[in-house]
């Protein structure tokens, strides 16, 4: 095989393709693809019936169970010192509040890091929490499920979540992975969250939250194909295809399923020619806490020992320098320069272990894994629209798209052909990289540590 031509094929199928916006469209088009929405089927067989034009082998459903959840009617009213409604939402596996809802002062945690929450700890019993998603400049960035379990710890009977960036937009996101938050909880935008604020700064605010909303066990399916190569070691190539329920979710992740899905076209005419053999998964329920990966993981443990290489696509379209953060495993940094250099492609490179992505489970099973990201640097931006009502069409550069996929097209093809790739980690080697990054405490708080 004569990579450079082939490298050539890829890149100019990259940049021509003509099925890669289309298919943004059509994801977005079908609705949220929330889980346990129907547009989250209609994603779901699109997604394995590209698979399967496109050549993949053995395009399959693989289903597992899961608590699904469906949003209610959401209420929150300053009630003293004096009356005023705010529009609110659930945040994703919210429990309904008791009959009459729950009333009791509010606590500013501020940006509810791990130091705030210690500080106001005695303040909060019995208390709703007011939370913001901003974080700080420097040092670790606490997730919102850690903000919303230390609340839960500190013994808060609500928790409010104030988006930091103006516009009007609450920003959605899940509580616990794959079953109820144990206190009710809902997202404000900005300009809500700075009016309480101000309230709570002047004197005792009191606030009364309704909530309601369902819960009850479902089917999900993951989208599995394959290309098989010249032996039985993996590399996996993932994304999640499902979005928040009050969105297109058209970066996080139509992009990233759209990415998946252009590496499988561009990749599934070379069956039986690479090295190593792909398998590309579009992940179902990564929005409830990365569930739908966790029980993939869980459910082929026997799998993990073939995957060389897990990389995740998980809104990997942006306008940012492209580049792949390796989580942990410090030899990924030669590969990944290798790759720059033999490209002459400027990656920018990274090193993270991202617990918040489909990367995790794989990581957590000691198997190397990567994500492509494309960000813009600016950490002020959060999420951007990621997780609010606007992540719409409109947000995705074509052109982004393009180069994104030959970038990732490029990796690819090395990677599936390179001689070695690290090798799989133990469990106290994985144990022990998460002390390093101080990530024990904060999944503890997750409800995700699970080395004792
Ligand atoms: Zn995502």
């Amino acid at each position: 095989m004569n990579l450079t031509t082939l490298d050539k094929q890829l890149i100019a199928e990259a940049w021509t393709s003509p099925e890669m916006y289309p298919n943004l469209e059509a994801l977005c088009d079908f609705g949220s693809r929330f889980a346990g929405s129907p547009s989250e089927l209609l994603a779901r067989d699109f997604i394995a019936e590209k698979f399967r034009a496109y050549g993949l082998s053995d395009v399959r459903l693989d289903p597992f169970d899961y608590l699904g959840w469906w949003r209610g009617s959401c209420a929150l009213k300053i009630v003293a010192p004096r009356e005023r409604a705010f529009d609110a939402i659930s945040l994703v596996y919210s429990p309904a509040t008791p009959a009459g809802g729950v009333c009791a002062p509010v606590v500013d945690v501020g940006m509810g890091t791990e130091k705030e929450y210690a500080r106001k700890q005695d303040a909060i019993k019995g208390k709703i929490v007011l939370c913001s998603s901003a974080n700080p400049e420097t040092g670790r960035a606490p997730h919102r499920r850690e903000k919303y379990g230390w609340a839960v710890q500190a013994g808060a009977i609500g928790f409010i979540y104030m988006r930091h960036l103006p516009g009007g937009l609450p920003e959605t996101g899940s509580l616990r992975p794959g079953k109820l938050g144990e206190i009710p909880a809902v997202a404000v935008s900005y300009e809500a969250g700075f009016a309480i604020k101000r309230l709570i700064e002047k004197g005792e605010t009191i606030a009364a939250l309704d909530v309601q909303n369902d819960a009850k066990p479902t089917v999900a399916h993951h989208v599995v194909g394959d290309v098989p190569g010249e032996t039985d070691e993996l590399i996996v190539i993932g994304a999640h295809y499902d979005g928040h329920d009050i969105s297109q979710g058209a970066n996080d992740d139509a992009t990233g399923t759209c990415m998946v899905l252009e590496l499988a076209r561009l990749f599934a005419p070379l069956r039986g020619q690479l090295r190593r053999s792909l398998r590309f998964i579009a992940f179902a329920c990564e929005e409830l806490g990365v569930l739908g990966s966790t029980e993939y993981v869980g459910h082929h443990l026997g799998e993990m020992n073939q995957i060389a290489l897990m990389i995740n696509l998980d809104s990997a379209v942006g306008g940012g320098p492209k580049g792949f953060t390796y989580c942990g495993i410090e030899e990924l940094e030669a590969v990944f320069k290798g790759i720059a250099k033999e490209t002459g492609y400027a990656l920018k490179l990274s090193e993270k272990v991202v617990t918040a992505s489909d990367n995790f489970p794989f990581f957590m099973e000691g198997v190397p894994a990567v994500l492509m990201t494309a960000k813009t640097d600016d950490p002020a931006l959060g999420r951007g629209f990621g997780h609010t009502a606007m992540d719409t069409l409109d947000k995705v550069n074509r052109r982004d798209m393009h180069e994104c996929a030959m970038v990732g097209a490029r990796a690819l093809l090395r990677l599936a052909q390179c001689e070695t790739l690290p090798r799989r980690r133990t469990p106290a080697e994985i144990k022990a990289i998460l002390i390093s990054q101080e990530l024990d405490e904060a999944l503890r708080a997750q409800g995700k540590w699970k080395f004792g």
